[in-house]
């Protein structure tokens, strides 16, 4: 179907939204994505001129769907979409994809993302608040930097309003960060450090959660996944209980 662009927006540091209208009217769930196509590349990308886009966009949040995604200069395909003129029509496909979160999942839910990985429990997470479904939601969110962190003040807003909602970022390397500070650095009061098996117990720990009543979510680049899935056996967390969607490409 044909999506309008309708707005960009920073979302953090090389981090960028796209809004679109859709053609038609379509229902979707909350993790599903779109195949996104750009009518011509204005830059060459061997890749060719289409990508999966999770839609960082709740299905609470009315008929205009949001993608994120890092724009890098390496990729031609990013490079043409991040330079779309507001108003350009481009081709999508969807929704797909089977990393939803069902509104009857009561338990406790552990989403960990790496970086971009954030976008489908963004959708996920709005809509559970804006639905009031009820279901307990804990994201352990990972970047390098603060600055990189997207969607940050709006998390922090839901961690503050809903009960159901908790929230613990981890930055890798705080010390090479640039924002805020003239002198360079800035002050993080966030977790530091990769998620490892520890941050992870302490976590729960601290949430009062059980580790066998849990039910995991992880997301971001292939490198981040497989780390986080080694973790869960780590943990002895049965398969059955992690949920896994890669990002291949980062
Ligand atoms: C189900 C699903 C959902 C997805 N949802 C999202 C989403 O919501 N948001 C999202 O962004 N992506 C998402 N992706 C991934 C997306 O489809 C792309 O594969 C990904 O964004 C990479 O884009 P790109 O190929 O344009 O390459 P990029 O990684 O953007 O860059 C192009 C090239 O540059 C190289 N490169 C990248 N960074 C550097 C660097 N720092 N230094 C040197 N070289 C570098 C890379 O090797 C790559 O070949 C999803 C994928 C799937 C399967």
């Amino acid at each position: 179907m044909k999506l309008k662009l309708v707005e960009k927006r920073k979302e953090a540091q090389g981090t960028k939204s796209f809004f679109f209208e859709t053609e038609k009217d379509f229902d979707y769930l909350p993790g599903q994505y779109f195949y996104i196509t750009v009518p011509k590349l204005k830059y060459k990308d061997t890749r060719g001129a289409t990508r999966h886009f999770t839609l960082s966009s709740s299905p609470t949040e009315g008929k205009i769907i949001r993608i994120t995604t890092r724009v890098r200069k390496e990729s031609g395909f990013k490079q043409t979409l991040n330079e779309l003129a507001v108003g350009t029509e481009i081709e999508g496909e969807g929704p797909e994809g089977t990393f939803v979160l069902d509104e009857k999942e009561k338990g406790p839910q552990v989403m960990i993302a790496g970086g971009i990985g954030i976008t489908p429990f963004r959708s996920m997470i709005k809509y559970a608040i804006d639905k009031n479904t009820g279901t307990q939601i804990h994201l352990i969110y990972s970047n390098s930097l603060p600055e990189q962190i997207s969607f940050q003040k709006e998390l922090e807003n839901w961690a503050k309003e809903a009960d159901n909602f908790k929230l613990s970022m981890t930055v890798t390397r705080p010390e090479e960060s640039t924002r805020n500070l003239p002198t360079g650095g800035q002050e993080w009061n966030g977790l530091t450090g990769r998620i490892d098996e520890q941050m992870i117990k302490k976590l729960i720990e601290n949430w009062k959660l059980k580790i066998g009543n849990l039910t995991f979510w992880l997301c971001g680049s292939p490198v981040i996944v497989d780390a986080m899935e080694k973790i869960m056996g780590q943990l002895d967390v049965s398969a059955g209980r992690v949920r896994s969607e890669k990002f291949p490409g980062y």
